[in-house]
Formats: C-alpha cells, structure tokens, sequence
C-alpha cells in the first residue's frame, strides 16, 4: 500500500490520480515485475485475471492493485498514439507528454517561456484554450513581462460584461421561443427564466447561476411527469403486441423495455415538439469555461491561488483538459467492472463532466459523440493495423458501447480485416483478376529480375 501513498504523494490532484501511469516512472516500481509489459510494443490484455476480494490478505490486496493498474496502464498507453477523444473529438494528451511539459514549465522564467512550452503541444488544446492561447501570445508581443494572470485579468471586466449579455440575450430567446407552448408549460418556463434573470444579475455571489442546474430545470419542466406516463402507455402497448403474459419473466421485461425505449427517445430528442428543440438547442448555447472564452477568462482571472504561482497553474489548466483518463464505460458505481472491455480513454474534461451518468445521458448532453466516437474507433482500428493493440480489445469495447448507448455508437471495424491487402502482388493494371498467363509471365519477370541482381554481386 506504500507505493499508493508515494503515488498520491507524488502528485495530489485530482486528475493525476485518474492518470496511474504516472507511477510507472516512478523508479521505486521497478520491483514490481512490470518490466516485460513495458518493453512490448504490443498493448495486450490476455491472461491477467484479477484477483477476488472476498477474504482478502494483504498480499490479494497489492496483487489485485498490480493488476488493475496493469490494466489502466495499458490502455492509457494507447494515448500515447494520438487517440482522438470520443465524447469530444479532441485529440488527447498523454503521460508521458504531460510529465515532459510540467517539466519545462517548471524550468521557464518569464511568460514567454511558459507561452513556448504551451505552443510545443499546441495541436493538443481544446478550441477554447486555443483562442487563450493565441489571444495570450498577442498580447506577449507588445508587452513581455506581462503574466498570463494579468493578461486573463485585464480582459476580466469586459468578459464579464458579454457573459451577462449573452446570458440574457439566451433567456429573451427562450422566453420568445416559449410563447408558442401550452399555458401551463409557458408560464413554468417563464417562472424559471424570471429567477435565472435574477441570478445573472445579483452582484453577491451567494445566488449564482448555474448553466447545469437550468438545463435540467427547462428539460424538466418540458417533460412533465403526465407526458412520460403518456409514452409509457404507448411502449406498454407496443410490447403487448409482440408478446404474451405467459412467458418467463414478463413483468420484468416489460419494465425494462419501457424504460429504455423512454430513456433512448428522451436521448435522441424524439419527445420533443420543434418548438421545445428550438428552445433546448438555445438553452444549450449557454456558456461554460470548457466551451467559451469569456466564461474562460472569467473563471480563472477570480480564481484565488492561494499562494500558488498563478501563471504555472493557468498553463498547466490549458492542457489538463486534454490529458487522456481511464474511462469505465459502465461507471463503477453502477458495478462496471475493471476489466478490458469496460475501460475505454477519454480526455479529462469529458471524464469529469460525465459524473456518473449513463451513456445515454452522455450522448444527450454531446450530440456530436456519435460522429466523434466513430472517428475514436477508426483510429483505434490503425493502430491495430500497426500491431499496437490487439483486436479482440477494439471488438469487446465496441460491443460494451453499443450495449450501453442502446446502439447508438456503432462503429465499423471492418478496416482490421483488410489487413496486408494492399501488399498483394498486382499483375492485371485494368483491375481484373490476372489471367493464368499474365500470372506465368508475371513469374517469369521476377525470377529474372532475381538472377540479374544476384549478376551484378
Ligand atoms: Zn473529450
């Protein structure tokens, strides 16, 4: 258990404690008999049973740690290969790169070092840190001892303007858009957008605005109770017709269908009238740090430091959005457990915005995750193609999405099976399968090209 303490130790943050394979370069492993999996290229997962827990020694408890580390590690590994995220799309940063940068930010003296070290990994930052990024090296042009601290904090009153008018700009919309509802669902609409104004706009900071908790209030508030007893009705009815009381298990099946068609058409927004998705998609350009840069500057030009060099902390918040985390595809707290199929990577923002929530929640809350999870898995499927990880890894968690997203994620994996096609020997140039005797001349054009060589040594 000592080397979880140094590990904490090490680094005690909450998204370095996501990323265990900090540890491994941490010299005190090396009596772990880790070597062999480092030295392979190869990510593999076979033959690494975790031991059961259920009258533990200390012993079953460091071997059962070995292991799941193993495991986060080698998947972790795979960032290493520039994995593109697939919640967000983005590509993501790994250990190894993120050691590297803490290392040289270390090092730099004045903002213009710190800004070079971001500008290395720049292809990794998110679309909003890229905007700070460049607007940072602007303004190090004309002025060079001024920090990134003071750079975030003369934008401050300015930002905090626009955040205010974009806010309330969203609210008129909502409430423009609402006139076209019921009554009853008008008025609750326009309850909730009359306290948001008035949180937006009271200085004190003890009645803030939240963007999640109104989100969750105007879904709530468009799908009340009444309606989602409606669509039960309709699955009930849907499920009666292709089955009858007599079978095994019926009551529980009949729930389970219910509530997942619910859940799927509440994730792909089928219960919505046009008006509510009008007013949804508006609800969801409210800002956030992770998607606007005013919300951006405004977080961090408040933040108290506490003593801590502020621009060391900007920098390395720039890039922790993006480093790669183990993600359990069915959380752990919902019993996933660690093994191959349900361990997948996600960059650190997505991680930490999913919380808990089921995929279909995910999928709800980033529209595009569908696309970019295709890009995440055809990514995955090059670098199988580059005997980088194993094949049955990519199927398995493939599998476990679609199950848990309700086959929404699907990917096409039909890429690893094309393996070497490229390579084959092509005598036909119009791209019919050769004859026998372009394939006997074929033969006959290659053993001379053979002897000629063997001449000329
Ligand atoms: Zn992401």
């Amino acid at each position: 258990m000592k080397i979880f303490s140094d590990f904490l130790n090490f680094n005690n943050t909450r998204i370095r404690q996501n990323v265990v394979g900090v540890q491994f370069c941490n010299p005190k492993m090396s009596n772990l008999k880790l070597a062999s999996h480092l030295d392979k290229d190869t990510v593999t997962f076979t033959g690494k049973k975790i031991p059961s827990i259920v009258t533990p020694t200390m012993e079953d408890l460091i071997k059962r740690t070995k292991a799941i580390d193993v495991l986060r590690y080698n998947v972790l590994r795979l960032a290493k290969h520039d994995v593109p995220c697939p919640v967000c799309g983005g590509l993501m940063f790994d250990t190894e790169k993120s050691l590297a940068f803490d290392q040289k930010l270390l090092q730099s003296k004045n903002p213009s070092d710190i800004l070079k070290c971001i500008e290395e990994y720049s292809k990794y930052l998110h679309p909003v840190e890229r905007e700070i990024f460049k607007m940072m090296k602007q303004d190090n042009v004309y002025h060079e001892n001024r920090t990134l601290f003071d750079m975030l904090k003369r934008r401050l009153p300015r930002a905090e303007k626009r955040i205010v008018q974009q806010q309330s700009k969203t609210f008129s919309n909502i409430g423009l858009l609402s006139r076209n509802l019921p009554k009853e669902m008008r008025l609750n609409v326009q309850d909730l957008l009359n306290d948001s104004f008035d949180r937006i706009l009271d200085p004190r900071e003890t009645s803030r605005f939240s963007r999640q908790i109104f989100i969750y209030k105007l879904k709530n508030t468009l799908i009340p109770e009444s309606e989602k007893n409606r669509l039960r009705e309709k699955f009930e009815k849907e499920f009666l017709s292709k089955h009858s009381r007599i079978e095994e298990n019926f009551e529980k099946n009949l729930i389970d269908f219910i509530e997942t068609k619910l859940k799927v058409a509440i994730s792909l927004w089928k219960v919505y009238t046009p008006t509510q998705m009008a007013i949804l998609k508006e609800a969801y350009k409210l800002s956030k740090a992770d998607n606007n840069v005013d919300a951006f500057i405004v977080k961090y030009a408040k933040r108290d430091y506490k003593g801590a060099n502020p621009d060391y902390k900007i920098a390395t918040r720039m890039l922790n959005n993006s480093l790669a985390t183990v993600e359990h595809v069915v959380a752990q707290s919902k019993r996933g457990a660690t093994e191959p199929k349900n361990l997948s990577l996600e960059c650190a923002a997505c991680n930490n915005g999913r919380g808990n929530n089921p995929i279909l929640k995910q999928i709800e809350d980033n529209p595009n995750m569908p696309f970019n999870y295709r890009r995440f898995m055809k990514r995955l499927c090059e670098l199988h193609l580059q005997n980088i990880v194993e094949k049955s890894y990519i199927t398995q968690l493939n599998k476990t999405y679609n199950k848990q997203s309700c086959g929404i994620l699907d990917a096409d994996l039909s890429v690893m099976n094309k393996r070497g096609k490229k390579n084959k020997p092509q005598y036909s140039q119009t791209g019919i399968t050769p004859t026998k005797a372009e394939r006997r001349q074929a033969r006959k054009l290659k053993l001379k090209q053979k002897s000629n060589k063997n001449k000329k040594l």
